[in-house]
């Protein structure tokens, strides 16, 4: 049974490959051509190389690595076979069975300057994929309608497979190389960086220590077929899962009392969910509001601007909230309650109850004076909290006066029309804080122009990347390494 079906699976990854993969990269026609916008000289020259990528795109999306378990050593050793071809010698990093990390390396000189390096991170792990709600299978890496479809077309395979042209580019032009560019893609991303990024840094840090690093995280917003402004990921929240317990007499469901630990945790979720945690701007999101101000519409740019002003600053938080709760989730800690559970059977009043809470806490900001905030509200001495192992590390924020955000500003806004590159904390966590936790300024440039409406197919159904963005992408990508990494 096992046996038949892994045949069958394989001979359909074989056909679909086939049917997919093979004519594209044999007619050397991309689904659709990019936009006029990228019309330039240096398009003409990364045509052939995005061709080729979109190649490598798609074996990717077609190599699973849903995580768990993840099984990113088969896409690493997909990698080796790219870079050996290249005449790159990777290496391979186990983390744990079947996972396995790859970096490599060119070298500006013979001794390595690690404060001088940049990397170029991304993730082979992917989130799964409910294929019943799909319009397309989520590993056949589709083509359809100018856009490919897949999980791990947005996150993160698609930055993995501009890394690596971005790296393949560099050593075939024969580059004089100021500083080391080292490639990286890591395992377990996903699932909190346990089994990657963390582990990794523990055992390896000295095969990838650099000063700078690129990586998921940021946004280049797209509308109505332009570019707004490109939002480069300086900073992030910071991920900590906290139970709350209630506990209680247990007995007989036929004679209730008041101490019922379901009806005490109901009343505690019910308060937490409703608690407004004190808004403050970091220094991040300071810049990110007045950028963005620029480039919305009056009204819009009017409450944008006055979110900290002493008479309105209220009345702004909350519009601008409503407009878009991510931007409402930049401004303050955040709590989800996720997850539920109590009770064995239904006449029995159990002794305890549970809730989980996701929360993402400001940059700055510590769980301890949240928790107390919480305890006081919901104030009941039969409710408890408790910190869940594996919380995040607050890191501090990447500079926004670096040589190197310097050079993604200029590039990206030039590329990009003249539009503005505006430094981005985001409410999500990436493998960035443990790069920051070390030294590394770390920005999210995920360098592929997507409507809002694609990016939350991020996790989602049907995720799916226009052919042309990702064209689009790896030309800023390669660009922006050239600028910061090549002797001029
Ligand atoms: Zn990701």
């Amino acid at each position: 049974m096992l046996i038949s079906n892994r045949k069958t699976r394989m001979l359909l990854h074989g056909l679909i490959f086939l049917a997919i993969v093979l004519p594209l990269a044999a007619q050397g026609i991309p689904p659709n051509p990019p936009p006029a916008q990228s019309a330039s000289a240096r398009s003409a020259d990364t045509a052939a190389l995005s061709r080729e990528a979109l190649v490598w795109l798609a074996q990717l999306i077609q190599i699973n690595t849903t995580n768990p378990p993840g099984n990113e050593q088969a896409a690493a050793k997909y990698i080796v076979g790219i870079l050996e071809k290249e005449g790159i010698t990777p290496e391979l990093l186990e983390v744990a069975p079947g996972r396995s990390a790859l970096v490599a390396r060119l070298r500006s000189s013979a001794i390595s300057d690690p404060s001088r390096a940049l990397l170029l991170v991304a993730h082979m792990d992917v989130v799964g994929a409910e294929r019943a709600r799909w319009s397309v299978d989520p590993f056949g890496a589709v083509m359809k309608d100018g856009y490919i479809y897949g999980r791990g077309a947005l996150d993160d395979k698609s930055m993995l497979a501009a890394n690596l042209a971005t790296f393949v580019a560099l050593k075939r032009s024969n580059a004089r190389l100021n500083r080391d560019v080292i490639f990286l893609a890591t395992t377990d991303e996903e699932a909190g960086g346990e089994a990657g990024i963390k582990t990794l840094i523990a055992r390896n840090w000295d095969k990838f220590a650099a000063g700078y690093a690129i990586n998921e995280g940021g946004e280049v917003v797209a509308k109505n077929g332009k570019v707004q402004y490109v939002a480069v990921q300086a900073s992030e929240k910071v991920s900590i899962n906290v139970a709350v317990i209630a506990k209680g007499p247990s007995g007989h469901a036929s004679i209730p009392t008041k101490d019922n630990a379901v009806v005490h945790l109901a009343a505690a979720v019910a308060k937490i969910g409703s608690y407004p945690a004190p808004v403050h701007f970091t220094a991040v999101v300071r810049r990110y509001f007045e950028g963005l101000a620029a480039v919305s519409d009056d009204e819009i740019a009017k409450w944008l601007r006055s979110v900290e002003s002493a008479d309105r600053g209220e009345h702004a938080q909350r519009v601008i909230s409503e407009t878009n709760p991510e931007w409402g989730a930049m401004m303050h800690d955040t709590i989800a309650p996720t997850m539920l559970s109590g009770g064995v059977r239904a006449n029995v009043i159990p002794g305890e109850a549970r809730a989980t809470l996701n929360i993402r806490l400001l940059p700055g900001d510590t769980i301890d004076v949240l928790l107390g905030a919480l305890t006081k509200l919901v104030s009941d001495p039969q409710v408890r909290f408790e910190v869940q192992p594996n919380a995040g590390l607050a890191a501090p924020n990447s500079s926004l006066e670096s040589d190197f955000y310097g050079v993604i500003n200029k590039v990206a806004s030039q590329d990009f029309g003249g539009v503005p590159v505006l430094p981005y904390q985001s409410p999500w966590a990436t493998d960035s804080s443990q790069l920051r936790l070390h030294n590394v300024q770390a920005y999210g440039l995920w360098p592929f122009p997507v409507t809002d409406a694609d990016l939350k197919r991020m996790h989602g159904d049907d995720e799916r990347l226009p052919v042309a963005s990702f064209n689009k992408g790896i030309e800023v990508l390669l660009h922006i390494v050239s600028e910061f990494a090549v002797n001029k």
